[in-house]
């Protein structure tokens, strides 16, 4: 609770502001004997060169780092963009806020269809700004109609996500162009395209100078510890980040880190072709069992309809924890229903999920569980 003779000088809204809930991370860190198919992590690990960049970096921890110019440079050329069209953040996740934060400011609007990543909503909220909730449509299609019918003159921002967590789908070139032409500035979250094989928006900005586009190395790339992410935009707007980014946001770790993985564009493609098989193969097998709906998914994860199975989410979820495997029941991003999701992990993980998932749909499973339950 804050201390009342604090609560005049807090902004307003501020300390009742709800914040992204981090919880499931802290869980699965004090519970590492559980296999970690909740948070959509890579299962596998930087490669040697990758952490060998990092250990050096580290004899360097005395030092300030630089302000990454090179790995600006070089994610430039990984992208197909002009430097100057590229912003680094701690994580995509600060270009997220840096972004909301240079156009959401009290009495504002950003439209966001959901379900989708809580961040955006709870991230304009906390900047005095309302989320206006566009429902995708019944069949999880994005609404391109419906969104463009919920923006007028407070209209700031629209937030989306391709490939779509916790939905799994992408956006079409022709669908986002629908969107752009308003000329609303416009985030596309692509936080999982290198899990799979859907289109990169990165080349519209050029067309678009009211899009930005995130991307990060915390998902394929595998480097989510690490937190290194950025945004692709007009360098004009890419200017304005610039100023209101913290500076030095970025350790020299993750930098170096980050010059490595990018060295290596054939360890990318390894990793995206693993995660899309494992993905494939997941999808065939829930696909076989009754009672479930899954999802097509572009990311490195499965949304799952358990309601014709009559268990709920959160028993299913609980169910499959007592046998060591964490899920996330979806009810953090705005899913009405019983949704579970599950992250694609290594093969012999997946095939642990399988097995204890078959079991956790139906009713006799244990309801005892070995740890406490995991927050929602
Ligand atoms: C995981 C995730 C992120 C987080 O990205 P960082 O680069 O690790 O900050 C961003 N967007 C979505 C949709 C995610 O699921």
């Amino acid at each position: 609770m804050l201390n009342e003779k604090l609560v005049p000088y807090v902004r307003p809204g501020l300390s009742a502001a709800k914040p992204y809930d981090a919880r499931h991370h802290d869980f699965a860190w004090r519970h590492p004997e559980l296999e970690r198919l909740m948070s959509n992590e890579s299962p596998l690990p930087p490669s040697e060169e990758v952490v060998e960049a990092a250990r050096a970096a580290l004899a360097d921890a005395n030092r300030y780092p630089d302000s990454g110019e090179d790995l600006r440079g070089a994610i430039a050329g990984f992208v197909g963009v002009d430097p100057s069209m590229i912003v680094l953040g701690n994580g995509s996740t600060e270009i997220l806020d840096v972004a909301i934060r240079t156009f959401i400011g009290p009495g504002d609007e950003a439209v966001i269809h959901v379900p989708t990543y809580a961040f955006f909503e709870t991230q304009v909220r906390i900047h005095g700004g309302s989320p206006i909730l566009v429902p995708m449509t019944d069949d999880f299609r994005f609404d391109p109609p419906a969104l463009a019918g919920a923006v007028n003159e407070r209209t700031k921002l629209i937030c989306l996500c391709s490939p779509n967590n916790p939905t799994g789908n992408s956006w079409t070139v022709e669908e986002l162009s629908t969107v752009l032409r308003a000329g609303v500035p416009t985030i596309v979250d692509q936080a999982y395209l290198e899990c799979g094989y859907s289109p990169s928006f990165a080349s519209l900005v050029l067309e678009y100078p009211n899009l930005i586009v995130t991307r990060t190395l915390s998902k394929a790339f595998g480097l989510a510890a690490l937190r290194l992410g950025y945004g692709i935009a007009d360098a004009g707007l890419v200017d304005v980040f610039l100023r209101i980014r913290i500076p030095f946001s970025i350790s020299l770790i993750a930098l170096r880190a980050g010059m490595a993985a990018l060295a290596d564009p054939d360890a990318l493609e390894e990793r995206r072709r693993y995660i899309s098989s494992e993905r494939a193969w997941i999808e065939d097998r829930l696909a076989a069992m009754p009672d479930i709906t899954a999802l097509p998914s572009d990311g490195n994860f499965v949304l799952i309809d358990v309601s014709r199975s009559g268990r709920k989410a959160a028993e299913v979820v609980a169910a499959a924890q007592a046998e060591g495997v964490l899920l996330r029941a979806m009810t953090a991003h705005r899913l009405e229903g019983n949704y579970v999701r599950v992250t694609v992990g290594t093969h012999e993980q997946n095939e642990h999920f399988l097995r204890v998932f078959d079991r956790s749909l139906r009713a006799d499973t244990p309801a005892s569980s070995r740890v406490a339950p995991a927050p929602a």
